[in-house]
C-alpha cells in the first residue's frame, strides 16, 4: 500500500546554487516559497490537515516529505527546528517516517548521524548522472565519488536511500545514461526515480537551447531510455517510484522544449510490456493455440496509448491463435504463456 505523504515545499532551500536544468518553483508548483519559507508553525499545520483528512485504509503509513530543495544545505539551526516541529507527530505514532532530499555533497558522517537522531528514515539524493562530463556540463558542483560514496555511507547507517536520476543532461548520451543505471543498481538504492530532462523557462539550459547548444530527447527517446533504464532496475528488484516529473498546469506552461507528457510514466510501462509481450510471443512462435496472460490492472499499459502496442504485435502476426487474458490475481507487469 503506497504511503500517505504529506508534501512540505522548501523550494530551492539549501541550494549553494544553481543547477542547470532546475527551477523548483515550476516542478513543485510552488512559486511562493522563495519568499515565504515554511515555519515549524505551518510545517504543523499542514501536517494536521492532511492528517484530517479521509483515509482508504486506516494502516496506510504516513510520510512527511521535505520536498524541492536540498535539506542538509539548510543551516543545522533550521534543519533542526523543521525536524522537531514534525517528531510529536512521530511519537505519537500519528507520523511513520520523515523524509528528506539532498545533493550527495551535503552528506558526511556528522550529518548523516543529525538526521538519525531527529527520526529522518528516508533520504533521496539527486545522483542525475554518474558521468563527470555530465555533471560538469549540467553545473552540479560535485563529482560521481561523492555521489556513490553518499548512497554507501546512508544505506550503511540503516537509511532508507531514493536515487533520483536524469537522462538526456547536456554532455549525456544513451550509453552514459545507461552506465549510470547500471553503476547505480550496483549500489543498491531502495528506490530510484527517473526523470528526463525538460528545458523549463527561466533555467540555465533554456539560454542553452536556445542558443543551439543543448538538444533535448524526443519523447520517443526518452521514453525508450528510460524504460531500458528502468529494466535495469526491475532486474535488481530495485523499485522505480517514478517516471518523468508529476504533471501539472503549472510545469506544462514552462516547459520550452523537452519529452514532455503528462502521463509520461504510463507511456514507459506501456512500451515495457510491450517489449516482453514480444520477447514471449516471439519465443513462443509455432506453438498453436496459446493464451497470453496479463494483470487485469496492466490491461490498458498492455494495449498501449491508441492500442498501439496490440497494433505493433498484430503487424508481427505475434497474436494470432493467441487468446489474451486479463487476470485480476495477476502480478502487475507480467506477462505469461500457456
Ligand atoms: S537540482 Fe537540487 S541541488 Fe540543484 S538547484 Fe535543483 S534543488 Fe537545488
Amino acid at each position: 500500500m503506497k504511503p500517505l505523504v504529506i508534501p512540505i515545499f522548501i523550494s530551492h532551500q539549501g541550494c549553494r546554487h544553481r543547477c542547470i536544468f532546475c527551477d523548483q518553483y515550476t516542478i513543485t508548483g510552488n512559486a511562493r516559497v522563495e519568499s515565504e519559507p515554511v515555519t515549524p508553525e505551518a510545517v504543523q499545520t499542514t501536517i494536521r490537515l492532511w492528517l484530517q483528512r479521509p483515509r482508504k485504509e486506516k494502516k496506510q503509513r504516513v510520510q512527511v516529505a521535505f520536498y524541492g530543495g536540498s535539506f542538509t544545505g539548510l543551516p543545522q539551526q533550521r534543519q533542526r527546528e523543521l525536524l522537531e516541529s514534525v517528531n510529536p507527530f512521530i511519537r505519537n505514532k500519528e507520523v511513520d517516517f520523515i523524509r528528506i532530499s539532498t545533493r550527495p555533497d551535503y552528506i558526511d558522517e556528522t550529518i548523516a548521524g543529525f538526521l538519525k537522531e531527529h527520526s529522518v528514515s528516508i533520504v533521496e539524493l539527486g545522483i542525475q548522472s554518474l558521468h563527470q562530463d555530465v555533471l560538469d556540463a549540467s553545473i552540479r558542483g560535485h563529482s560521481v565519488l561523492q555521489a556513490q560514496e553518499a548512497i554507501k555511507l546512508l544505506k550503511g547507517k540503516g537509511f532508507i536511500v531514493g536515487a533520483q536520476l536524469m537522462c538526456g543532461l547536456p554532455a549525456d548520451n544513451c550509453a552514459r545514461v545507461m552506465a549510470t543505471a547500471r553503476k547505480t543498481a550496483e549500489l543498491e538504492p531502495d528506490f530510484v526515480r527517473i526523470y528526463p530532462v525538460l528545458v523549463i523557462k527561466g533555467s540555465g539550459l533554456e539560454k542553452l537551447y536556445r542558443d543551439r547548444k543543448y538538444k533535448p530527447l524526443s519523447l520517443a527517446g526518452a521514453v525508450a531510455l528510460s524504460c531500458r533504464m528502468k529494466a535495469v532496475f526491475d532486474e535488481q528488484n530495485i523499485r522505480v517510484v517514478r517516471l518523468g516529473l508529476q504533471s501539472s498546469a503549472e510545469l506544462a506552461e514552462k516547459v520550452v522544449a523537452g519529452p514532455y507528457h503528462p502521463a509520461f510514466g504510463e507511456l514507459v510501462i506501456a512500451r515495457n510490456l510491450y517489449k516482453k509481450t514480444r520477447k514471449i510471443l516471439q519465443s513462443e512462435q509455432g506453438r498453436q493455440g496459446k493464451y497470453l496472460h496479463i494483470a487485469a490492472a496492466d490491461e490498458s499499459a498492455f494495449r498501449g496509448p491508441d492500442n498501439t502496442n496490440i497494433k505493433r504485435l498484430t503487424v508481427l502476426g505475434l497474436l494470432e491463435n493467441v487468446e489474451v487474458v486479463f487476470n485480476k490475481d495477476q502480478a502487475r507487469n507480467t506477462v505469461l504463456v500457456c
